[in-house]
Parts: structure tokens; C-alpha cells; sequence
């Protein structure tokens, strides 16, 4: 690891000016570029951050901390009787938040079902939302590919098995966030403030960047600006949300595969609006467009729910080694809807 300065930044204006680059932008130098880094980077909890340091992925010439940044932990409703999540809370006081456990228990759930008990009590919402992919030739510093500026991705003829199956040309990765996956079908927005103190709005959807928009960054976020709030929506009276995982293990590790459902049920039980969105399946949560069209405007019983899951592969283009995700969403879709309306 390079020696840094650390610098406590006491307001998000204060940790803006002080940002000058992306995490992205600083590792996508060439190797020598980075050892004579003068980039300054911003660290929440640190968890992916310092992971990256120690493996001299990054060496920036500072680190700015946002923990010293006053209510950026904090979780309040807002006007609209939405919920304003401050970037900086972590995991584990979210997933116990007795408003997140009532009105978006499926989000709740997910943060408890990320890594381990350890890290939820020290990774934050917005460095969970902003961590780098977890490919592992991404994560060695004898791999230059292309999401770091080289000319080659190893993983598509290569140990793919933990890679996309949607969207994976010409990079693969699989976007690392669980909570992702229930934030987008909760349509949330994002809100970004840069030196200035001027915030910018946008839904987390359009904040996340496929590849064949931009292969080197898995988001929007700008050098000088700061991830200032995450704002769920109210929930409507008759939404339901599932969350489910599999994992290889069920602790200390990221999904295989997981499944975020949102339907909006009218009095009858018919579907007026559904979310199915994929995580751990493509580059950015995938929006399964197919099987969201199967249920609209349909009674929900085990037949439309096998055909939603079904609809859901569609578009898949798995690789060489990870064909398994194909049977393994089907089952985490079917099982989700079924489950949202029992
Ligand atoms: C063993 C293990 C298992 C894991 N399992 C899972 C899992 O199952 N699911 C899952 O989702 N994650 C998992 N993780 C990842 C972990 O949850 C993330 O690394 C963590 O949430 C990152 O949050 P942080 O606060 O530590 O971010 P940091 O490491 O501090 O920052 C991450 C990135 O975000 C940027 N950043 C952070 N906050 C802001 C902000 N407000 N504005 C601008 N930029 C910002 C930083 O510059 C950096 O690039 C696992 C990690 C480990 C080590
Ligand atoms: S999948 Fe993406 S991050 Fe992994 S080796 Fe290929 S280009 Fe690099």
C-alpha cells in the first residue's frame, strides 16, 4: 500500500473539492500512472476501498473521509412520506431501522443478507451502491482488462462462472451491490452534490452505466461530486416486495444469483404495475422487461408466475461456465413472485 494523506472532511462541499477523481478514473491509469498517483479519493466505511489499496490496484495521493461529515448517516422521512437515506448509514443500523423493517421490509432483508455481520456494521449504502465489481481478474494486478483500460477481457474466454449472462460483451462483470437489485425496483432516486453545493437527481436505474455506455466506470458519479442521499419512494398501498438470494454459503459472501420483485396489486389481486429485476446477472441490475409484460395486468397464480420466470432468461447469452444461472433465476423468479402474492 502507497502512503496517503487522510483528510476528515467536515461538509459534503468540504469532501467534494477535495475529490478529484473517481475510484474508476484513478485504476483505469496504466500501472505506472497510478504508483505516481496525486488523485484524491473519497473512503465511507472503507471495506472496498481499502481492498483496493492493499492490492495496489489504486495509490492515491490522498484519502478524503466523509465519516467526520455531520447527518450524512442520517435516515429521515421526507415530505412526500418517502425515505431520505443518507449515504454514510451503515448496513446493519438500516437493515434494524424500524421504518425500513415496516415499509420496505424486502430491502430490509437484503441488506441482513449481505456479507457479514462484521462488514454491515462498517460498509455504508452509498459505498455498497459504489463498490467496484468482484471479477477476479478485475481484482488482480496481473490482469490489465479492459474495464481498466487494457485491451483484453479475460473472463469471457476464461473462469467466467461468476459472470453476467445478460450484456456480456464485451465485459462481463456482474454489478456487486445485493441492495441494488430491491433499490431499483423500488424506482429510488439518487442524489448527487458536487463542490458547488448544486445537487443533481436522477433514478438509480439511469445512474448505473453498462458497458457499451462506458466500460470503465459501473456508474455516474463525477470527479468532485459526492453521493449526498439515496430517496425511496412511498410505498403504495398495495405494493409487494420479495427479496431472495442464493449464495454458495448464506454469510460472508456475495449471491450466485439474486431476485428483487415489486407488484402493485389493485383490490382484486390483478397486477397493475410489476418490477422484476435480476441482480448478480449483468453488469447493472437487470430489468427482466419480459416478464415484467407477463404479469401487468394479470392474476398472479402459479402459471403466470412460471411464465414470467421463464420470460425472464430471455435475452440470456450465458458463457462458457455459468450456464447454471440459467435454471437457478428461473426458480429465485418464480419463487419470488409466488411469494410477493401469497
Ligand atoms: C467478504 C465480503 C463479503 C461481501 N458480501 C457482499 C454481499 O453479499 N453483497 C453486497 O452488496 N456487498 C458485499 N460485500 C461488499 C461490501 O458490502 C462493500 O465493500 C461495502 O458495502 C462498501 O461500503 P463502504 O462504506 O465500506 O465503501 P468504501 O469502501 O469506503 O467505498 C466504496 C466506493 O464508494 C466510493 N464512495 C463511498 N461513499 C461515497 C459517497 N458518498 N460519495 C462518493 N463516493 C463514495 C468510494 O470512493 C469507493 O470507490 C462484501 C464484502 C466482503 C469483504
Ligand atoms: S469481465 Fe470485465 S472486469 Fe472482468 S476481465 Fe473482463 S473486462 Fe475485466
Amino acid at each position: 500500500m502507497n502512503r496517503f494523506a487522510f483528510i476528515d472532511a467536515r461538509t459534503i462541499s468540504e469532501a467534494a473539492v477535495s475529490a478529484s477523481a473517481t475510484v474508476a478514473e484513478a485504476m483505469t491509469a496504466t500501472p505506472e500512472a497510478i504508483s505516481r498517483s496525486e488523485d484524491s479519493v473519497v473512503k465511507a466505511g472503507g471495506i472496498d476501498l481499502l481492498d483496493l489499496l492493499k492490492e495496489g490496484l489504486l495509490a492515491p495521493a490522498r484519502v478524503v473521509n466523509l465519516k467526520a461529515v455531520p447527518g450524512l448517516d442520517a435516515i429521515v422521512e421526507d415530505e412526500t412520506g418517502g425515505l431520505r437515506l443518507g449515504p454514510m448509514a451503515a448496513l446493519a443500523s438500516l437493515a434494524d431501522h424500524p421504518l425500513l423493517q415496516k415499509r420496505y421490509a424486502a430491502l430490509a432483508d437484503a441488506l441482513r443478507g449481505s456479507a457479514s455481520p462484521q462488514i454491515r456494521n462498517v460498509a455504508t449504502l452509498g459505498g455498497n451502491l459504489l463498490q467496484r465489481p468482484r471479477c477476479w481478474y478485475f481484482r488482480s494486478q496481473a490482469y490489465r482488462c479492459l474495464r481498466k483500460g487494457g485491451g483484453h477481457c479475460f473472463a469471457i474466454s476464461g473462469e467466467n462462472q461468476y459472470h453476467a449472462i445478460f450484456n456480456n460483451m464485451p465485459c462481463a462483470i456482474v454489478h456487486p451491490s445485493t441492495a441494488a437489485s430491491v433499490l431499483v425496483a423500488l424506482d429510488v432516486t439518487v442524489e448527487l452534490t458536487d463542490a458547488a453545493g448544486t445537487s443533481r437527481r436522477l433514478s438509480l436505474e439511469d445512474f448505473f452505466v453498462p458497458p457499451d455506455r462506458d466500460l470503465q466506470r459501473e456508474n455516474d458519479l463525477r470527479p468532485q461530486e459526492i453521493l449526498s442521499a439515496i430517496c425511496l419512494p412511498k410505498p403504495s398501498p398495495g405494493l409487494r416486495m420479495v427479496h431472495v438470494r442464493q449464495g454458495e454459503k448464506d454469510s460472508f459472501d456475495w449471491p450466485l444469483a439474486d431476485v428483487a420483485v415489486a407488484l402493485d396489486l389493485d383490490r382484486d389481486g390483478t397486477c397493475t404495475r410489476a418490477a422484476v429485476i435480476l441482480g448478480a446477472a449483468a453488469p447493472v441490475p437487470h430489468r427482466a422487461k419480459a416478464a415484467e409484460a407477463v404479469l401487468t395486468g394479470k392474476l398472479v397464480d402459479e402459471g403466470v408466475a412460471a411464465k414470467a420466470a421463464r420470460a425472464a432468461l430471455e435475452g440470456a447469452t450465458p458463457l462458457s461456465k455459468n450456464a447454471y444461472k440459467l435454471p437457478l433465476f428461473e426458480t429465485l423468479v418464480r419463487r419470488a413472485i409466488l411469494k410477493a402474492v401469497v
